[in-house]
């Protein structure tokens, strides 16, 4: 056991995918204590995914470890991991016609118990979810055939029907509209502030981050580079160093935090 109260920290961790190739990740330490809402930036290819992978106990470190409750997760099988961590991958490629009901209700693997199946307290959580991220109207129909905007909040429910105390997304508003945007960074902010749920989410958008996260970690080439409030992350210096772009950051007109303005080349 650890002596801290992170809900999640990953120490001194290294990885690569093939002992040959480079690291990915590189002596990443980083703490999420329980009831955070924290974002995770950086770009293509800087190890994001990869590390949400490793924080979730799906891929083992080189070197280091990831605590889960202070214990190491390598202690935790499956199960148990997936009773308290729920991970909201970018792309779910769902080949077979399960409605929206069904999806979430997958949410359930890591409590319901072999043969005997599903049960009332399984459906009323289920139930649950699905009025909390408003996708009960949707229970009917084809996972398939919904929107982006929808699929994301279906799967968001399907993640919460495990009740976790962590959830883990991975660019959670990629190939939304800005209204989609929104509402799914919205979802996700009223999670943390009233289920009380540790979220870390991997994001794109660099504006929409500032506004909606309490704190940024930013990645380079597998490294934890800047570790703060927006205001301390995003920096006009770091980002032209990180994401070779000319910026400037500026304030947002109604709200305390770095907006960031890109500057053309020409
Ligand atoms: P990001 O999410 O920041 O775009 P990733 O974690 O997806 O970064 O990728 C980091 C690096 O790891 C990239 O160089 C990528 O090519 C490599 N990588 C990602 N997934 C795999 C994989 N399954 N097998 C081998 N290399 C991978």
């Amino acid at each position: 056991m650890r002596g801290n109260s992170a809900a999640l920290e990953a120490a001194g961790v290294d990885f690569c995918y093939y002992e040959n190739d480079g690291l990915v990740l590189r002596e990443v330490s980083l703490e999420l204590g329980a009831g955070e809402l924290v974002g995770l930036i950086g770009p293509n290819g800087s190890g994001k995914t990869t590390l949400l992978r490793v924080l979730s106990g799906l891929l083992v470190p080189n070197r280091g470890k990831v605590y889960l409750d202070g214990q190491d997760i390598r202690t935790f099988d499956r199960r148990r991991i997936a009773q308290r961590v729920a991970v909201v991958p970018q792309e779910l490629a769902m080949p077979f016609a399960f409605s929206a009901y069904e999806m979430v209700m997958m949410g359930r693997t890591p409590h319901v118990r072999p043969i005997l199946g599903a049960g009332p307290r399984d459906r009323q959580v289920v139930a649950e979810k699905m009025e909390l991220t408003a996708t009960s109207v949707l229970a009917e129909r084809p996972f398939s055939e919904l929107s982006g905007g929808e699929k994301q909040r279906v799967i968001i429910a399907m993640a919460l029907a495990q009740e976790p105390e962590i959830l883990l997304l991975d660019e959670p508003t990629v190939h939304l509209d800005i209204n989609h945007q929104v509402e799914i960074l919205e979802l996700i902010k009223r999670l943390n502030r009233r289920e009380r749920l540790t979220v870390f989410a991997t994001m794109h958008d660099l504006n929409l981050a500032a506004l909606y996260f309490d704190r940024l970690i930013l990645l380079d080439r597998g490294q934890v580079v800047a570790n703060g409030s927006p205001a301390e992350v995003l920096r006009e210096e770091s980002i032209r160093e990180v994401f070779r772009a000319d910026v400037q950051v500026q304030q947002h007109p109604t709200h305390h935090t770095p907006q960031v303005v890109i500057l053309p080349l020409t």
